[in-house]
C-alpha cells in the first residue's frame, strides 16, 4: 500500500462527514423549500451576506494571515473577534487549522505530507481530505508552538464546542427573535451560510491550485486567479501567497480584489493591527523576471530554427545576468543604507557617495528592466 492509499483507506471521520452531509442536505432541500413556501425577507438575506463575510474574513484574516503566517500583529479585541467568527465557520480550531496549513506550505503538493495535496485531485484537495482520519491519527501541534502561547487561541481550543454552538445556533436564533423570523434566519444565516463559507475556503485548496497563472513561481501548483479572488475574500492570488507567505497582502496591486488586505490595513489606522509585513518590491520583481526568463528559455529550447534560438538565448542570458548582478548590487547598497540609518547619521547620509550610488543604480536598474522587457517581446516576435 503506498502513501496515497493510506489516506484513501483510512477510517472515515464521521464527525466532519456527518456535519458536511447534514449542512449540505439542509442547504439543498429545506432552504429552497422554505423559500418557495414562505419566502425570505430582506433581514434574513442581509444576515446571510454579513455572516458569510464575517466568518470568511475571520478565516482569511485571522486563521490564515494572522495565526498561520504571522503576517501582522493584532490587538486582543480583534483576536477574540476572529476566534469567535472563525469558530462560526466550522473549520476546526485555530490550532488544528494552522497546524495543517503550515504543513501544506512546508510540503506543498507532496502526496504524503501535504494534508490537501492538489496532486491528489480536485475532489481530494477540495473536501475529500477532511472526510477521513489522518493516517497518523491526531494532528501534531509541534509546528504551532508559538500559537500555544496566545491565551485567546488556547481559550478557543478549550471551549471550541460551546463557542461553535453559540455562534452557529445562538446568533441565528437571536437574530431571528429580533426580526421575528427564527426559521428563516436559522436556514439562511445558519445552514446556507455555513455551506457557502465552507466552499469559499475549500476553493483556495482546490481551484487556487488548479486554474490560473503562475507569475511568481512554478515550483508548486499554486495559481493566481483574479476571479476566485473575488469569491475568496482576496485569497485567489495564491501563487503570490505561496512564494511570499508572510506578506499580509495576497493581491499586491491596489486594484487587486483583496478585502482581507483592506480590512487589515484599515484596522491598523485605529490600532487594532500593527507590524504589517510586506515583501520589498525588488524581491517581487526578481521573482517575476526569473519566471519570465525561465519561460523564455523553455520556449527557445523548442524553437524550430536553432540558429535564431541560440542567438536569442545568448542575448537573454546576458541581459538577465546583468539584471541580476545589478539587483544584487542595489540590495547590498540598501542594506548598507539601513545600517547607516540605524546609526542615526541622516545628515551625513544625504551627502554620502552611497546615497548617490543608490540613485544611480536605481536608474540603471530601471533601464535594465526595460531592456529585458523589450528583449522578451522581441524574441517572441522573432520566433513567430
Ligand atoms: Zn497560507
Ligand atoms: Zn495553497
Amino acid at each position: 500500500m503506498n502513501s496515497t492509499d493510506i489516506k484513501e483507506h483510512a477510517p472515515i471521520n464521521w464527525v466532519s462527514t456527518s456535519m458536511f452531509i447534514v449542512t449540505t442536505l439542509v442547504a439543498v432541500t429545506l432552504v429552497p423549500w422554505y423559500g418557495i413556501t414562505y419566502g425570505y425577507d430582506t433581514s434574513a438575506w442581509v444576515a446571510f451576506v454579513a455572516l458569510t463575510f464575517l466568518t470568511g474574513m475571520s478565516i482569511t484574516g485571522g486563521y490564515h494571515r494572522l495565526w498561520s503566517h504571522n503576517a501582522y500583529e493584532a490587538h486582543p479585541i480583534l483576536r477574540v473577534w476572529y476566534a469567535l467568527w472563525g469558530a462560526a465557520a466550522l473549520e476546526n480550531t485555530i490550532l488544528d487549522w494552522c497546524s495543517g496549513h503550515r504543513v501544506h506550505h512546508r510540503h506543498c503538493d507532496d502526496l504524503e505530507k501535504d494534508p490537501y495535496s492538489a496532486k491528489r485531485g480536485l475532489w481530494f484537495s477540495h473536501m475529500g481530505w477532511m472526510l477521513r482520519e489522518y493516517p497518523s491519527g491526531r494532528v501534531d501541534f509541534k509546528n504551532v508552538k508559538n500559537l500555544m502561547k496566545d491565551p485567546i487561541v488556547m481559550w478557543q481550543y478549550k471551549y471550541y464546542v460551546p463557542i461553535t454552538l453559540a455562534m452557529n445556533i445562538g446568533v441565528p436564533v437571536g437574530l431571528g427573535l429580533i426580526f421575528d423570523n427564527v426559521w428563516a434566519m436559522v436556514l439562511l444565516a445558519g445552514f446556507l451560510r455555513i455551506v457557502v463559507a465552507h466552499h469559499i475556503t475549500f476553493f483556495i485548496n482546490s481551484i487556487a491550485h488548479k486554474w490560473g497563472s503562475q507569475p511568481y513561481t512554478d515550483e508548486n501548483t499554486a495559481r493566481d486567479n483574479a476571479f476566485f479572488a473575488v469569491l475568496t475574500h482576496g485569497e485567489g492570488y495564491h501563487n503570490y501567497h505561496h512564494i511570499f507567505q508572510n506578506d499580509y497582502r495576497n493581491g499586491i496591486r491596489w486594484f487587486h480584489w483583496d478585502p482581507t488586505k483592506w480590512f487589515i490595513k484599515a484596522c491598523s489606522w485605529v490600532g487594532l493591527t500593527s507590524n504589517l509585513k510586506t515583501v520589498p518590491d525588488y524581491k517581487i520583481q526578481r521573482a517575476v523576471v526569473k519566471m519570465q526568463f525561465k519561460r523564455a528559455q523553455e520556449k527557445l529550447a523548442k524553437a524550430e530554427c536553432p540558429v535564431t534560438a541560440a542567438k536569442w538565448t545568448a542575448l537573454l542570458e546576458h541581459e538577465y545576468e546583468k539584471y541580476h548582478a545589478m539587483l544584487n548590487q542595489w540590495a547590498e547598497h540598501q542594506s548598507d543604507r539601513l545600517d547607516e540609518t540605524r546609526k542615526n547619521l541622516k545628515e551625513r547620509w544625504e551627502n554620502t557617495a552611497l546615497h548617490q550610488n543608490i540613485i544611480d543604480i536605481e536608474e540603471q536598474l530601471m533601464e535594465q528592466s526595460q531592456r529585458l522587457k523589450t528583449l522578451m517581446a522581441d524574441y517572441k516576435a522573432a520566433l513567430a
